[in-house]
Order: structure tokens, then C-alpha cells, then sequence
């Protein structure tokens, strides 16, 4: 077996590439790139180009020496043609990495979504490290989710298994980015809590998140949790209505799936403890009773290095 892979994290603000050693699951070395999606599909091709040649060039490796590059996308992907369907945050469509990236690469390629790379971090080195049965949810400008059956991922007929952020939680509710009405997205991710949040400022409610705001940038899950620790009425209201819809949404999943443990991570769940707390809590007392009694929660333990650990073992997935 060859000691190191690339992991790459493909998300719409930041592309993460590393180098991970496959024995200990440590990133050696990692570059972060901006994604700058405006620029177009050729120029995310060039970024994690120059990336793994950084990667390579910086620690005297060759080409020979990297058993695989994975890579990890937020989009609707085909494996087994390592294609990246549609990713509507990337602005990018059937945008084949293999054809792409071989090239210049003479490495096995793999790709795989976004929580399922950080699924497989946490389950080899992480949070899950020990469990077969579990869910990973991911709260961040989406919720993302991925089932592990097993030890398997669970991908469904046409791979796209595990969209929670999709389940409908209001049969007349608010628009979802999907085109549906009522998704749990739409009402539990940050960005969910953030036009809560902008929408009563603007009808005057007064909030000390006003101090952190600076013109034209987004609501930040750390600005959420200063607020939170001041005691911020408007805050806390629409962080604890975002997570009652959430917790509703995990008690399904509880009651559906009957998984060992649930493995809550992004942003959000990181920054504001209260968020996670309450959502745990919530989900349990909302779930059947037997089930309930059992149910693990934990947070997701590798952080920003989760993706890109998880897409270094794409290569051990069977397509
Ligand atoms: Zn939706």
C-alpha cells in the first residue's frame, strides 16, 4: 500500500487540498485555495492542479509515490464516471474531473459529494471511529447528510440517498433553493437563521449581532455565538426555532433508520454549543421511546479536516 493520497475539499468559497498519510489519517501538508466560482470549471481545474503540484513539489514526492486523488464536491455526482453532475454552488456542470485532471496526473482519481468525504473522515478517524450504523449531519449554508449502514455509505439508486436538508418538514412552507416548498434546509441551516435574523432587523428589532455586521458580508456562525452568550433575545429565538425544525428532522431519521449514533458537524453545530445542545435534546424527546433511550450524539471531531482526510479513502469505496 502507498503511504500518502490526496484529499481534496471542492466547496463554493474555499478548495482544501492535502496531502494525508493513509496509515495514520494525518494531513502532512494542505494548500486552501480560493474557489472563485465565477471564474469558471477551467479554473477550479487549474487550482487543484497547482495545489497537488505544491503538494507534491513542498514535500519531494512524485507522482508514483499518491495512491489516489479524491475529491469531495457538493453536487449531484456520478462515481463511477467521476463526473460532477450539477453543483449549482459551484456553478459548475458535468465537469468530469478524470478526463480533466489525468492529463496531468497519471493517479487514480475518485470523487464523492461533500458530507460523504467528511462521513468517511469521521467514521476511520473521527467521531465514528469504532461504529458501523451511524448518520452524519452537516449544518452549515446547507444540511447535508450521509448514512453509513454496516460501513457502507448508503448511496440509493441514484446516489443522492441522505439529502435530510430535502426531507419536507412544511407542506406550504418557505421556498427551498430546490424548487420545493417546506424543506428542512430552509428552515434549520445557517443560512436559514440568517434571513430569520436580517428579516426582523429590518422590521427594527434590536439586536446586539448589529455590533458584528459589517455591510454586504454574510450573518457568521461565530457572530451567532457571541450573540447567543450575551443573551440576545432575536438571536436565541431564531436559533432555537431553527433547531426545534432540526431536531424534528433527526427524530425521523431516528425513527426511520434506528442508526447507534448521530455525528452532528459544520460550522454552526462548531460555534454555538446552545445550537447543538438544544437540538439533541429536542430529538431525542421527540423521537419513539425505544429508540430514543439508545441513540448516541456526538460532534464531529476532525473539524475543517474531516472533507479532505474522507476523500483520501475514496479509493477504498466500492462503486
Ligand atoms: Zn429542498
Amino acid at each position: 500500500m502507498k503511504k500518502y493520497a490526496i484529499g481534496i475539499d471542492l466547496g463554493g468559497t474555499k478548495i482544501l487540498t492535502a496531502l494525508v498519510d493513509r496509515q495514520t489519517g494525518e494531513v502532512v501538508d494542505y494548500v486552501k485555495k480560493k474557489t472563485k466560482k465565477e471564474k469558471g470549471a477551467d479554473n477550479i481545474i487549474r487550482k487543484i492542479t497547482e495545489s497537488i503540484n505544491e503538494l507534491l513539489d513542498n514535500n519531494n514526492l512524485k507522482q508514483e509515490e499518491i495512491s489516489s486523488i479524491g475529491i469531495g464536491a457538493a453536487g449531484q455526482n456520478d462515481r463511477e464516471k467521476c463526473n460532477l453532475i450539477a453543483a449549482p454552488n459551484l456553478d459548475c456542470y458535468n465537469l468530469n474531473f478524470r478526463e480533466k485532471l489525468s492529463p496531468n496526473f497519471n493517479i487514480p482519481i475518485f470523487l464523492g459529494n461533500d458530507v460523504e468525504i467528511a462521513a468517511i473522515g469521521e467514521m476511520k478517524f473521527g467521531a465514528a471511529k469504532g461504529y458501523d450504523d451511524f448518520v452524519c449531519i452537516f449544518v452549515g449554508t446547507g444540511v447535508g447528510s450521509t448514512i453509513v449502514k454496516d460501513g457502507k455509505i448508503i448511496t440509493g439508486a441514484t446516489g443522492t440517498a441522505g439529502e435530510i436538508g430535502h426531507v419536507i418538514v412544511d407542506l406550504n412552507g418557505r421556498q427551498c433553493a430546490c424548487g420545493a416548498h417546506g424543506c428542512l434546509e430552509a428552515y434549520a441551516s445557517r443560512s436559514a437563521i440568517e434571513k430569520r435574523i436580517e428579516g426582523a432587523l429590518k422590521k427594527g428589532r434590536k439586536s446586539c449581532i448589529l455590533e458584528y455586521l459589517e455591510p454586504g458580508k454574510a450573518i457568521t456562525s461565530s457572530m451567532i455565538h457571541k450573540s447567543i452568550e450575551r443573551g440576545d433575545e432575536l438571536v436565541t429565538q431564531c436559533v432555537t426555532e431553527a433547531s426545534e425544525y432540526l431536531s424534528g428532522g433527526i427524530a425521523s431519521i431516528i425513527n426511520f433508520i434506528n442508526p447507534k449514533l448521530i455525528v452532528l458537524g459544520g460550522g454552526l453545530i462548531d460555534a454555538v454549543d446552545f445550537f447543538y445542545q438544544h437540538t439533541i435534546k429536542k430529538a431525542r424527546s421527540k423521537s419513539l421511546p425505544v429508540p430514543a433511550e439508545k441513540i448516541e450524539f456526538k460532534k464531529a471531531a476532525l473539524g475543517d479536516f474531516s472533507g479532505v482526510i474522507g476523500a483520501a479513502f475514496l479509493e477504498d469505496r466500492k462503486i
